[in-house]
């Protein structure tokens, strides 16, 4: 009989420990104990600011009640990103969280669209998005799941401050009997007889021992590379980006329910709007831009005053080689980094966090989990790169890092999916892919790839009648837009926090 895991240990306080904290103490028997060691000397990395709407199923799962999150976290909603100069100087698009329509005798809405564009139709497919609309507007209101109501389309994530995220789930891990402890590890101790992590020493010089292991301790991997070896393969000529300044500024109005990421000469900004500040980055490629130029860039292109000193921040996208190794898992930045585009980091650490829960092993840590866990957390971390590269690979800039990204070798798979839109404006999604087929065609719309043609089920049905179908969904829209609420409103009715009622009287 396999012998129970008893003891669980995850290394690190930041977004990925305590997020993996809070859904091992949703998921597991109150039996296994779960300490969580983390140090404040070392900090946290303190940036990860948006996320996907996934999100939300995790709070829910862990039993997170959303106002109070909200309040505590400064969060704002977010209903999609909007892409500013990426495809060309110039060029302005929206990924929204949520589809262009129903299906219409299996029809795809934008395949409808695509037929009333070649017909003449002056609409563009943005204006049968609802969280586009609605974001444009700077509006905000939950979806309605009632399958009647025309606000079904939609779903919503996110923004947040990232260090005041850490200290709201402590608070609620704390209460569901996680323990913590304040200090550094120093040595990963391993068992001769298999290599298995045995234990932690901590600069007290105490001992803590554990069956199993998660390691957050971000870009370090300190268990996971440190002492298990697990490697790390580099993306680098797939996503050349390798550095980030960041910096807060004072919030302006409106507040925006959207992230901004906008596009410059080697790399992009983005604009988060939270309750009491702004959050701004400038990510950039380091083989084609200087860090002191790119700090430059942020610092002219923000809309508010600065808060703090810019921090730099230095990355290499890629993934670890072994997600699971022996008995310890990793989460977060210690399991790799795509890059901040699109927000999926934190959502790699659900997805690591819930997998674990969905194999979770006995102390032996059967290898069949393991190579599944491994398989699962590397089709995923692929999807979502193929993803973040075809952002670049649109582009039509003609600085030098846009031209590499233009013109450099991409992943087959990825090749044929853009050869396949091109044709007839299908979007390929893949089992364990994060987004769904409208956010892969929101990005080839939104950078000006029109489909040669369309499926040819369109043409059986009459011209008019689709035409019908696709206005009378652009005025319920524009209806639906008109009478919901600003987003601040909305954030003042119903989850404010002190701040933001400070600023707003
Ligand atoms: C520029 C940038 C922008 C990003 N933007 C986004 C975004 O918008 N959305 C998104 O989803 N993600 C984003 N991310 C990723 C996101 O920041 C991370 O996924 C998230 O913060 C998780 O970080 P972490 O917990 O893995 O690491 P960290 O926050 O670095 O935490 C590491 C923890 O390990 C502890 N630790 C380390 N060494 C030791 C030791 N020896 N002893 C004890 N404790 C130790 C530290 O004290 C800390 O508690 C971004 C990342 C970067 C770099």
């Amino acid at each position: 009989m396999a012998e129970p895991i008893r003891k669980i240990i995850i290394a690190g306080g930041g977004t990925a420990g305590w997020m993996s904290a809070a859904a091992l103490a949703a998921g597991l028997p109150k039996s296994v104990e779960i300490l969580l060691i983390e140090s404040e000397d070392i900090g946290i990395i303190g940036v990860g600011e948006a996320t996907i709407p996934s999100m939300r199923a995790f709070n829910e799962h862990v039993g997170i009640n959303e106002a109070d999150f909200i309040r505590a976290t400064e969060a704002t909603f977010k209903l999609g990103i909007e892409f500013v100069d990426w495809g060309w100087t110039g060029n302005r698009y929206f990924h929204g969280f949520g589809d262009f329509g129903a299906l219409f005798e299996g029809l795809a809405p934008h395949q409808i669209w695509r037929r009333l564009h070649a017909e003449g139709d002056a609409s563009v497919l943005e204006d049968y998005s609802l969280p586009t609309q609605l974001a444009y507007a700077n509006k905000f209101f939950p979806p309605n799941p009632d399958p009647r109501s025309p606000m079904r389309d939609y779903t919503y994530a996110y923004h947040f401050d990232a260090s005041l995220y850490a200290r709201f789930l402590r608070t609620h891990c704390e209460a569901k009997g996680v323990k913590r402890r304040n200090a550094k590890i120093t040595r990963v101790n391993l068992r001769g007889e298999d290599g298995f992590i045995d234990s932690l020493t901590l600069d007290d010089g105490s001992v803590e021992t554990a069956d199993f292991f998660i390691d957050c301790t971000g870009f370090r991997g300190l268990l996971i590379e440190g002492a298990l070896k697990a490697g790390y393969t580099d993306w680098s000529d797939y996503l050349p980006v390798d550095g980030a300044w960041a910096v807060p500024c004072a919030r302006t109005e409106p507040l925006t329910p959207y992230t901004r990421s906008i596009a410059h000469e080697a790399g992009w900004q983005w604009r988060i709007a939270l309750q009491h500040r702004t959050g701004n980055g400038h990510v950039f490629s380091s083989r084609f831009m200087d860090a002191e130029r790119a700090r430059d860039i942020l610092l002219d292109n923000l809309d508010g005053e600065v808060l703090k000193d810019p921090m730099l921040i230095r990355f290499q996208t890629g993934h670890r080689n072994r997600f699971w190794d022996k008995n310890c898992i990793c989460a977060g930045l210690a399991s790799g980094f795509i890059e901040p585009l699109e927000s999926t980091s934190i959502n790699f650490i659900q997805i690591a966090v819930i997998r674990l829960l969905e194999l979770f092993p006995s102390r032996a840590c059967e290898p069949a989990l393991v190579r599944e866990y491994n398989f699962r957390m590397l089709e995923s971390f692929q999807q979502v790169r193929d993803f973040i590269i075809l952002h670049y690979r649109l582009n039509r800039r003609e600085e030098p890092l846009w031209r590499y990204c233009a013109d450099m070798p991409i992943p087959d798979d990825l090749a044929r999916k853009i050869e396949l839109y091109a044709l007839r404006g299908e979007a390929v999604i893949r089992q364990y892919d994060h987004f769904a087929e409208p956010s892969w065609i929101s990005i080839y719309n939104g950078q000006g790839m029109l489909p040669e043609t369309y499926d040819p089920l369109a043409d059986r049905v009459p011209l008019e009648r689709l035409r019908a179908l696709m206005h009378e969904r652009r005025d319920i829209i524009q209806k639906v837009v008109a009478r919901l609420p600003d987003h601040s409103d909305f954030i003042a009715q119903h989850c404010a926090s002190p701040n933001f009622l400070k600023a707003s009287a």
